[in-house]
């Protein structure tokens, strides 16, 4: 079963921060399992060129964070379209980050999003997760029934589909589902894609405080088929303990 370990910059990163990728690349290439794994880094879109173009032939691919929901050009201020994505050598872009949906991204933009992505032949990582109110009221289920169906559909190519799991809760504060739970939640979003897709489910993916210590706790759990990861993807060492211990 492929997996993936895929690395979301956010706000960071010069161009010199390619040597981050450099080492990645390095371990990739010498390690025993590199093909059971890819790799994939969200740099900024200010890097989003240079790097593409740096990792074309390498293991390494390139994705946007997010993208406008607009197909080509328009006439919106600072924004980027699927298109411009694509046009640099970027072959992934994130959707629906929940630090987007808290900016103000509604399932109709986030709907657009993925179908101008896909069309424009980028794959989309799609980010769903419950907030902690939610949780408290349990309604983590019904909430991410909802932010599936109401953005996918059967239409979609599911091969160019990867589904993210970020309890936003989760997000950056060290917080973790329990093993048992991130089972039963991840067991029961692959039926929902399931459901969609004709009894195949996308990847789906765990995110939300992965660091090379926690992640062990989670290889276990096999319906997962690989992470999300923030704050840790922007140290080499970090990412790659990560991808080490998972293997270990
Ligand atoms: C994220 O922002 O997608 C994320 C998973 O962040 P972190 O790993 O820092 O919690």
């Amino acid at each position: 079963m492929m997996r993936y370990f895929i690395g979301n910059w956010k706000m960071f990163g010069v161009p010199k921060s390619i040597n981050i990728l450099n080492k990645i690349n390095l371990f990739h290439s010498r390690d025993k399992n590199r093909n059971k794994y890819r790799i994939i880094i969200t740099p900024p879109f200010t890097l989003l060129e240079t790097y593409s173009k740096y990792f074309k032939n390498k293991k390494i691919s390139i994705g946007s964070q997010n993208c406008y929901q607009k197909e080509q050009f328009s006439s919106n201020t600072a924004a980027i379209s699927p298109y411009m994505i694509k046009s640099v050598g970027a072959t992934y872009t994130i959707v629906g980050h929940s630090d987007n949906r808290s900016e103000g991204d509604t399932n109709k933009m986030l709907k657009d999003k993925v179908n101008f992505s896909l069309k424009n032949n980028l794959k989309v990582i799609f980010c769903i997760g419950e907030n902690k109110q939610e949780k408290k009221n349990k309604k983590t289920l019904a909430v991410l029934k909802k932010q599936i169906t109401n953005v996918l559909s059967k239409k979609l190519n599911k091969k160019n589909i990867i589904v993210a799991y970020e309890p936003v809760w989760s997000i950056g504060t060290g917080e973790l589902p329990s093993a048992d739970e991130l089972k039963k939640t991840t067991i029961f979003i692959k039926k929902i894609l399931k459901g969609i897709f004709k009894q195949k489910s996308p990847a789906v993916l765990y995110g939300g405080s992965v660091d090379g210590k926690n992640v062990e706790s989670f290889k276990k759990i096999k319906e997962i088929d690989g992470f999300l990861i923030g704050g840790a993807s922007k140290s080499s060492k970090k990412f790659i303990d990560i991808i080490k211990n998972y293997y270990r």
